[in-house]
Formats: structure tokens, sequence, C-alpha cells
């Protein structure tokens, strides 16, 4: 098809003569065409490996090779790159990813967890954060920093953030119908023009109201298909689902660009909050996106609170809702409902529903009861 193998000798201690017709290919084989009229661009992404000990045979050369080919696809095209070792073994470790996904995926070890944002004023919970966890049999909590990538680059998310959405709107229907609950979403996602029919579709069968539902949309994900994403986050919108631009300040959007999207709200990464009290620049740049939010009449979410001195800075910097370790890492459904119990910010129903459960006298009282008549029979 499109790719070419050239095997060639030379003087083990000159490796740079490899280096020096990799060089060359890469150059020549970018020079620009033209063929009947058309110009043509063409270009070289090559691999180097070489014939060593551990490396005997063709079929490894090859592989190899190959291996090293896609590191110059990935750092770019229109490059070289030497095998080396490590990325075999990152090759293996991400095959290994990717089969566990596609097993633990149906067995149900991709789970929600959820981290609590508060209200910072006046202490009061305000909702949840839905942060997505892999729980593998053997290798313990998996953040979603390794398998989201993969779950994109296989084209899994959407299936992977679906489920995840399902189990998240059951979890948050038992709630206190105050709280909201954030989800991320990935830039795959919002490419996808379908997806506000299919996330409405899942509002509408699990029950779970739209206007509870936040929708985090990471900044960096605004600068690729434009006109798709506003469009799906408009009919996100007119759903009543609220949108949050997530990790802002880390991905250089423009303020036109803010403008002509519909967000409800800003949210603020923890790279500059981590170190509000020991570092001035990022005050400075927290108190500035402060501003801009309340000149934009947006509202401000602060995440990565990580101790009391942040929280007693971000406090003297007006009405804000801020999240973090501070106030405790993300929880499973099990403990965020207990969290919730203990707080009596459980949904009434899922409290009667947990109070029928564990009264003795009223189980005793059924079990008296007669028999409940048959229904075929009358
Ligand atoms: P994010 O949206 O910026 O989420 C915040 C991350 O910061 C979470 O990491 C959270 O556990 C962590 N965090 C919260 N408070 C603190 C703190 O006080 N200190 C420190 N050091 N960290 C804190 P997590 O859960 O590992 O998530 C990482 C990223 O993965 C998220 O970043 C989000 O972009 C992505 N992600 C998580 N769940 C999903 C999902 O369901 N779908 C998609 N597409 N992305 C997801
Ligand atoms: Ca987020
Ligand atoms: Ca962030």
């Amino acid at each position: 098809a499109d790719e070419f193998g050239m095997i060639f000798a030379y003087d083990a201690g000159r490796p740079d003569t490899a280096d020096a017709l990799a060089e060359r290919l890469v150059e020549d084989m970018g020079q620009r065409l033209e063929v009947a009229g058309a110009v043509i661009h063409t270009g070289a992404s090559i691999g180097i490996a070489r014939i060593d000990a551990g490396c005997e045979t063709i079929e490894k050369l090859m592989r190899r090779a190959d291996i090293a080919m896609f590191a110059s696809k990935n750092a770019g095209r229109n490059r070289y790159h030497w095998f080396d070792e490590s990325m075999e073994r990152e090759l293996n470790m991400r095959n290994a990813i990717e089969s566990g996904m596609r097993d633990g995926i149906p067995l149900g070890q991709f789970v929600p967890y959820y981290e609590q944002q508060i209200d910072l004023a006046t202490g009061k919970l305000h909702g949840f954060e839905m942060l997505a966890r892999w729980e593998h049999p053997t290798r313990g909590l998996i953040p979603p920093d390794i398998f989201i990538p993969i779950t994109e680059e296989i084209d899994l998310i959407g299936e992977v953030s679906e489920s995840l959405m399902r189990l998240a709107f059951e979890d948050a229907k038992t709630w206190d119908p105050k709280l909201t609950l954030s989800i991320n979403v990935s830039p795959v996602q919002l490419r996808d023009p379908w997806f506000s029919q299919k996330l409405l579709r899942m509002l509408v069968e699990s029950g779970f109201p739209a206007a509870r539902l936040d929708i985090e949309i990471t900044e960096s994900c605004l600068h690729q298909n434009f006109s798709t994403v506003r469009t799906v986050m408009g009919s996100l919108k007119n759903q009543g689902i609220h949108l949050t631009l997530d990790d802002f300040g880390t991905g250089y959007s423009s303020l036109a660009q803010l403008r002509s999207l519909p967000f409800d709200r800003l949210k603020i990464d923890r790279s500059f909050v981590a170190e509000l009290t020991r570092d001035q620049t990022n005050s400075k740049i927290v108190e500035a996106i402060i501003s801009l939010a309340r000149g934009l009449g947006l509202p401000i979410t602060v995440e990565g609170i990580e101790n009391a001195q942040v929280l007693d800075e971000l406090r003297k910097m007006g009405d804000l809702v801020g999240q973090g370790y501070f106030y405790g890492r993300p929880e499973n459904a099990a403990e965020t409902s207990a969290r919730l119990a203990h707080k009596k910010l459980l949904a009434t129903s899922t409290v009667i529903r947990q109070v029928i459960k564990r009264d003795p006298a009223a189980e005793l009282r059924a079990s008296l009861a007669p028999p409940p008549l048959d229904r075929k029979a009358s």
C-alpha cells in the first residue's frame, strides 16, 4: 500500500549514516510534485531499526521499524525516529489497557465517582461533578487520564460515556432535587451532530430533569469543528441543560469566541488555584478570570481547593462555587449516598424507601398481613 521498506548495511559505529539517509528521504519525499497540471503534496514518516542482540529476525526488525514509524507519525509526520525499547513497552501497555477495557466495559467495571461542589459563601452543597473511574479487578482504581484518551482513539468514548451517564442519572435521582450533576464530555462527543439527541433520549428514559444537568466542555475542544460544536451546544441549551466552560485559562479561547457560545458558567482550572497562596501571579490570574467572568455575567466554579488557606483566599474574591480535596476526594455512589443521608440531602422518595426497608415493625406488619389476592383469580 503506502508503506515501503529499505534495508542496507552500514558501519555499526556510524549510525549517523542512517540518520543522514533518513533526513534526505524525508526532504526529498516532501517535495511538491506536479502531475498532469495538478499539485500533489507528499510526505514520509520513517522508522529505523537495526539488527542486533534481541532483534535477529526480519519479522522483529520490521515490527520495530513499524513501531518507530508510528512514533514519527505521532510526533507530527515528515520526520524519522530510531526504534527504542520504551516505544515497545508503551505499545504493549497501551494494548493491554485497550483489551482490558474491551473486556471491562460489558462487566460494568467503568463507574461514576462524585466530587462535591460547594457554595463557598454558605458552605452548602451545590452539587457533584461525575468523574469516571475504572474499577480494575487486579490493578485497583484507574483514573480517567489513563483510559479516556484511549477510549477516544478507539472510538469507544461514546459508549463508555453513555453508560456512565445512565448510571449517574439513576444515582442523582436519589439525591435532593436541588443538587446539580456536572458531567464532562469529550471533544469527540461534541463533534457528533447527534450528541444532543442521544443525551435527550437518555434524559427522557431515565426521567432525570435537564435543568439539573450541567455539561462541562473543556476550552481546548472549541478549536476543532467550531461550527458543529456550536450547533450541538445550542441544542443542548434549548433542552434546558446548563453549559460550563471547563479548564478555563488553559486553552487559548478568544473572548470573541467565548461570547458567541451560550455558556452558563466558567470553571477555573486547578493549575491556577493550587498555588494561590504561594504565587502572586496565580492570584492575579484568578482575580482577572473572576472579573472577566463577572463582565460576561457568568457565575464561576473553582476547582483544586486543597487547603483552608486557599479557601480563605477564594472566599475574599466573592461568590464562588468550589471543589477540591479539602472537601473530600471523589467518592463512589454508595459513599456519596451515605454522605447525603447524613446531611439529610436524599430525595424524599429515597428516604421513604429506606425507612420502609429498615422499619422492623413495618416488616412484621407486612408479614402478618393476609396474602394479596391472586390477580388472575380475581
Ligand atoms: P477535570 O474535569 O479537570 O476534573 C478535575 C480533576 O481534578 C479530577 O481528576 C479530580 O479528581 C481532580 N481534583 C479534584 N480536586 C482536586 C484537588 O483538590 N487537588 C488535585 N490535585 N486534584 C483534584 P480525575 O478524576 O482524575 O479526572 C481527570 C480528567 O479526566 C478530568 O479533568 C476530565 O477532563 C476527565 N474526565 C473525567 N471523567 C470523565 C468522563 O466521564 N468523560 C470525559 N470525557 N472526561 C472525563
Ligand atoms: Ca471537569
Ligand atoms: Ca481541570
